[in-house]
């Protein structure tokens, strides 16, 4: 049933163009239409983390090594880093969003969505103002789409990068989204497009074009997302500043019927504790600062002792593979063989991704393997449950 009351919902993704980069350029004037390329500190051992257009042109991209864009472009402009400075001009573009609804969402660092919804002017020529706006202010260029839900929006952005607008109504839906490649949409990473492409699958209008059954049994609850993803279908809000949940901590417990003396065991369930809190600082959007570890001994047949430990992380963590290792520290290095009756694992000191996700993209070195195997883990979490890792860890411990 079509409810008439409720005006077609209008989501906008704004994008800024070559975000470092561009304000680099914006707060230098002689910088201004040369290659300009920020690059992790210290240069001769960093990766670019932004390249200009003026620089793209020449091949540098983001995640190249500093001496392979160097080598490219001899002559080109090349910068350390300056976390502050981007972080001054997020807040002034998100300042200027804001004029505009209250329903902003920050997505990362130069990215955002804003709800619309109910907009006296039609979305191109809002679009084209609220680009403007930002350029007068700024001096930043924007890139922005338009659509009745975020997934559109975005996939709306990504056609037309950098420095564009596009609006796709809902009436136009899925048609407007057939020709595009599958891996324009958020989520599709390339194993996915992969697999897709080894069925011969490479517009969204050939994703579309699979029955829903079919996608299930391969990929499982994914195969939905895909199915709703190739028509343009989303309902995910747009979440506002103040609505993000002010969490301070997260963790898991657990109790053992029988007390635990296997290190083997011990050291599992440590990995599996720490992975669910991982999972669902992932699912939230947070990072954790510290890990905090709670050890319930049994030292004798009455007496139970539960005793805590914690510690800082050298930097923000999301992932099972930086916060285990810290964990399992914790425990073994107090633990004196006596049986464990309970342990859990917190992951604390949380602060919100687009916080500092500029920082950890900008450090990918340091992240070795991390963004293959998170989204590995949880997409076997959504598909199996939680439990498929305690049932693997078990494995492992020779059960
Ligand atoms: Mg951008």
């Amino acid at each position: 049933m079509t409810d008439h009351a409720r005006p077609e919902r209008l989501i906008f993704h704004i994008d800024a163009d070559a975000f470092f980069a561009a304000v680099e350029q914006a707060s230098n004037p002689r910088l201004r239409n040369r290659p300009v390329v920020v690059c992790g500190f210290p240069l001769e051992h960093g990766v670019v983390t932004a390249a200009s257009y003026e620089a793209r042109k020449f091949g540098v991209k983001a995640g190249i090594p500093f001496f392979q864009a160097r080598a490219l472009l001899p002559h080109g402009v090349f910068l350390p880093v300056n976390i502050p400075k981007y972080l001054s001009y997020s807040l002034r573009l998100l300042a200027i969003y804001l004029r505009y609804t209250p329903l902003v969402e920050a997505y990362s660092v130069d990215e955002v969505f804003l709800d619309l919804t109910g907009a006296s002017e039609p979305p191109e020529v809002l679009g084209e103002r609220i680009r403007r706006r930002i350029f007068t202010e700024t001096g930043l260029t924007v890139t922005a789409g338009a659509g009745p839900n975020k997934l559109v929006a975005k996939i709306a952005t990504e056609t037309v990068k950098p420095n564009g607008l596009c609006v796709i109504r809902a009436s136009e839906l899925p048609g407007r989204l057939a020709p595009l490649p599958v891996s324009i949409c958020p989520g599709i990473g390339p194993k996915t497009a992969e697999v897709l492409q080894a069925a011969g699958i490479t517009t969204l209008g050939q994703l579309a074009a699979v029955p829903l059954v079919k996608l299930r049994s391969v990929f499982g609850l994914w195969g939905e997302k895909l199915y709703q993803a190739a028509r343009g279908i989303n309902n995910e809000p747009v979440l506002p500043l103040d609505r993000r949940p002010p969490e301070k901590s997260m963790g898991h417990e657990t109790t053992f019927p029988t007390p635990l003396t296997s290190a083997r065991r011990l050291e599992g369930a440590i990995w599996v504790l720490s992975s669910k809190a991982a999972f669902r600082l992932r699912e939230k959007k947070l990072l954790a600062t510290g890990v905090r570890v709670k050890i319930r001994t049994r030292v004798n047949e009455k007496k139970i002792e539960t005793r805590t430990f914690q510690r800082q992380l050298p930097v923000a963590a999301t992932c099972e593979t930086q916060l285990a290792p810290v964990a399992r520290e914790l425990f073994f290095t107090r633990w004196t063989g006596l049986p464990i009756k309970g342990l859990g694992v917190t992951a604390t000191g949380l602060i919100m991704e687009e916080a500092a996700r500029s920082q950890l993209s900008l450090f990918p070195e340091i992240y070795p393997g991390a963004d293959n195997l998170e989204p590995v883990l949880d997409r076997l979490r959504r598909k199996y449950g939680e439990d498929i890792l305690f049932r693997a860890a078990n494995l492992l411990a020779g059960e």
